[in-house]
């Protein structure tokens, strides 16, 4: 991939900016800006998600047909720059970026008219459910059970950290189908209304004081199997083609801006009386997290060249959900060594996008320590960064 930018590609720089100088309104940069957890709250991140579609960017990476942008890479990765650069809220990842790829690849006809229209346009809120309790890293153990009865299933038991199911319209559920052979052949992928009965949905709090997983309950709920993404038995396969999309994408244009960020902090910042920023040693640490965020960008674009040429992120995927998440959590440690004694506060109520009360300390400093927090996650959620080396390993290195 040729990452400089021709003459037509600065036009199209120039396209983008105009657009976000227009549409990107001051309260969702400030919400945005405010963030201190990976997704903003549904309402703030449909209301941008409305004003992308309407210029018809809300899916570059989407094929044409189903409503994508058909830019080349490097203008995708000019709007990924230019979104980050002007602070505008992340899309929700779980139906434009997780679902709808497999739904492209192995859906119905009927099922890509119906899902993916309604994903793009922002009126059907996904949320997802692989991860139970007792089965993560060994996510082919599942049990919740989905029994065969007519046209219908019957879901039976629990799913966990089930980001934004407080929030979402649908489900997309691994379930099992036949508990008889190898496990992963018994699976099957469902499409789920979260409005059917029997579904309940129960908060999980995180250290960080934040409301973003639930643990989502199902109790003889009654799915027609017309709502099944392929074959019967066939959901590991789905699920595992899902996974590489998860785990895929770019981590480094908003890193960028998280380590001008962090710079500003420890410019502010001082110890006896010279800013930190002009420590060697402190210095160091932050040329280090450039370093290993400068790579990781090199990486990325090496990755977006092989998918310009067509097919799946594939196992480097991994690579990259490990270094980016690492990365991400390098930048917030470094951050909350910078703001030394404000970090201590708890100020929760400050740090949120809707807090009013005045921060203690600077008010950059109030969104630091949530967002250390929160961001412990990262190498968790998507796959642990530990089974990620072991896909790399086996993948990647052949060991
Ligand atoms: C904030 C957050 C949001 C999430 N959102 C969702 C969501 O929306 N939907 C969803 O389905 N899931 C979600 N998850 C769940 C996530 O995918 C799992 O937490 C993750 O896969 C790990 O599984 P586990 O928690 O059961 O840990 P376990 O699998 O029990 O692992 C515990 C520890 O053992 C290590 N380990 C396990 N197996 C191996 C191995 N083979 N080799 C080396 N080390 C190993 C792990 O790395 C980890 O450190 C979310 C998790 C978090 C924290």
């Amino acid at each position: 991939m040729d990452i400089s930018f021709s003459p037509e590609d600065e036009a199209f720089r120039a396209e983008v900016r105009a657009f976000l100088e227009a549409n990107l309104t001051a309260d969702l940069k400030a919400k945005t800006r405010a963030m201190t957890s990976v997704f903003l709250e549904r309402p703030t991140a449909i209301a941008w998600q409305k004003i992308l579609h309407t210029r018809g960017w809300v899916a570059p990476a989407w094929p044409v047909e189903y409503g994508g942008t058909g830019w080349t890479e490097t203008q995708k990765y000019i709007f990924d720059i230019e979104i980050a650069r002007a602070e505008a809220p992340p899309l929700i990842p779980m139906g434009l970026k997780m679902v709808a790829p497999v739904i492209m690849k192995f859906g119905r006809q009927d099922q890509k008219d119906y899902f993916l229209p309604r994903t793009l346009a922002g009126d059907m809120y996904w949320c997802q459910g692989y991860s139970e309790p007792g089965s993560g890293s060994d996510l082919a153990s599942l049990k919740t059970r989905a029994d065969s009865d007519g046209e219908d299933y019957v879901i039976n038991g629990s799913k966990i950290w089930t980001t934004h199911a407080h929030y979402a319209d649908w489900i997309f559920c691994l379930v099992r189908t036949d508990g008889s052979g190898k496990p992963q052949e018994g699976i099957s992928f469902l499409l789920i209304d979260m409005k059917t009965p029997g579904i309940s949905v129960r908060p999980l709090i995180t250290m960080a004081g934040d409301h973003e997983v639930n643990q989502v309950f199902f109790d003889n709920v009654r799915v027609p199997k017309s709502n099944r993404i392929g074959e019967e038995g066939k959901g590991w396969t789905y699920a595992k083609y899902l996974l590489e999309f998860e785990r895929g994408g770019s981590y480094s244009t908003r890193l960028k801006v998280a380590l001008d960020s962090l710079r500003r902090i420890a410019g502010a910042e001082t110890d006896g009386g010279q800013p930190l920023i002009e420590d060697p040693g402190f210095r160091a640490k932050i040329d280090a997290a450039e370093i290993d965020l400068l790579s990781l960008e090199m990486t990325e674009h090496r990755i977006m060249a092989s998918l310009s040429k067509g097919g799946s992120p594939g196992p480097e995927s991994s690579l990259l959900k490990t270094c980016g998440s690492e990365t991400q959590q390098r930048i917030t440690e470094i951050a909350v060594e910078a703001i030394a004694q404000w970090g201590t506060p708890f100020q929760r109520g400050e740090a949120a996008p809707t807090g009013n009360a005045p921060p203690v300390g600077p008010d950059y400093a109030a969104r630091v320590v949530p967002h250390y927090l929160n961001t412990r996650a990262a190498s968790i959620y998507g796959g642990s960064n530990e089974v990620q080396r072991n896909i790399m390993a086996k993948l990647v290195l052949g060991l």
